[in-house]
């Protein structure tokens, strides 16, 4: 009887501690940020190649201020994620590629490692900053994801401003998708794409979080969903764990779960984070689906492991410069 009551304690004080692993820890804050798999096309103005540079620096800057300042980990992965779903320049927001019909549906998600609080909105084509309105629905609403035109009510109630569609709409990403229907009249043929944006933080309490946002593959049927938006499979935190957001051929790392998967590893088999998303990204590419993913671990551990040519990517850890890897030419078909 006094075994089992002791047991029982035991167990709920691992519980607690395995819930509240690293906070109050005093960590040095990072935060680690994608602008997709895949570099730059090579025939990319030399001026939209610094614009894709300055929006993944901008977003560090972003997102390392909250840190900085002591904020919240989630608060800087959704700052940072804003300003490059502002940037008209990567596959999100303002910027994002085209479905088959000629215009953007947007996807995105975020995920508080502390209590894995999520929020995540698919397919709305006429908000700006996705990314802000799935922190609404994690924030404001009892669901973790709202679709399409429930998506955008949504965001009419919480007075979110709605855009018109050539608000997303730019000369390049049109030009994408006209090469993509030339190429092939049926949605979905495996177009070029690159942009997807993301990032994972942990504070200087030891909480981690991740969010991801993108406008999916280019010539994607009206309606189709990508990774990103669902929890488990784009974007992933668990405090104690790890933080995932990946990017890639989104129907593969939603059949793998990709995300979770990385943190199971970590969590149940006692992995390393390096060997860890690397095995997962080998498994995706055996599988047929190519991409990337960044992860930091409890301890500030990154890991940015692709198996496209390259993604574009970048860090910054307290204390020290943030880098940036902006490739041009290594570019891939999804
Ligand atoms: N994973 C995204 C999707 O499939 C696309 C990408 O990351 O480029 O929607």
């Amino acid at each position: 009887m006094i075994g089992g009551k002791l047991l029982r304690f035991v167990a709920a004080l691992a519980l607690l501690v395995a819930g509240t692993a690293g906070v109050g820890a005093a960590e040095p804050w990072v935060i680690v940020v994608h602008g997709g798999a895949g570099g730059l096309p090579s025939d990319l103005p030399d001026s939209e190649i610094a614009a894709v540079r300055a929006a993944l620096n901008q977003a560090l800057a972003a997102g390392g201020k909250v840190l900085a300042e002591g904020g919240d980990s989630l608060d800087a992965v959704q700052a940072a994620v804003h300003l490059m779903e502002d940037s008209g320049v990567l596959n999100a927001g303002r910027g994002a590629v085209l479905n088959h019909a000629g215009f953007a549906e947007l996807d995105a998600s975020l995920m508080r490692g502390s209590d894995r609080a999520a929020g995540a909105v698919a397919a709305v084509r006429r908000v700006a900053n996705p990314i802000d309105l799935a922190r609404l629905v994690m924030d404001r609403s009892p669901h973790v994801l709202l679709v399409g035109e429930g998506a955008e009510q949504f965001a009419r109630e919480q007075g979110v401003v709605l855009k018109t569609a050539d608000y997303f709409i730019t000369p390049r990403r049109q030009e994408e998708w006209r090469r993509a229907i030339e190429a092939q009249r049926r949605p979905g043929a495996g177009a070029a794409t690159q942009g997807t944006v993301g990032a994972v933080a942990l504070d200087g309490r030891g909480n981690l979080a991740a969010g991801t946002s993108t406008g999916g593959l280019t010539n994607k049927h009206v309606g189709r969903v990508g990774d990103s938006p669902l929890i488990g499979a784009g974007t992933y935190a668990q405090n104690g764990v790890c933080a995932v957001s990946a990017t890639g051929h989104g129907e593969t790392f939603i059949r793998y779960t990709a995300a979770a998967e990385l943190c199971a590893r970590l969590a149940m088999r006692g992995e390393k984070l390096a060997g860890a998303a690397a095995a997962v990204i080998e498994e995706l590419h055996k599988a047929g689906g190519d991409g990337g993913i960044i992860a930091l671990d409890a301890h500030g551990q990154i890991a940015t492991p692709y198996s496209t040519p390259s993604m574009l990517r970048g860090w910054w850890r307290e204390g020290r410069a943030p880098e940036v890897v902006v490739e041009v030419g290594k570019t891939a078909a999804l």
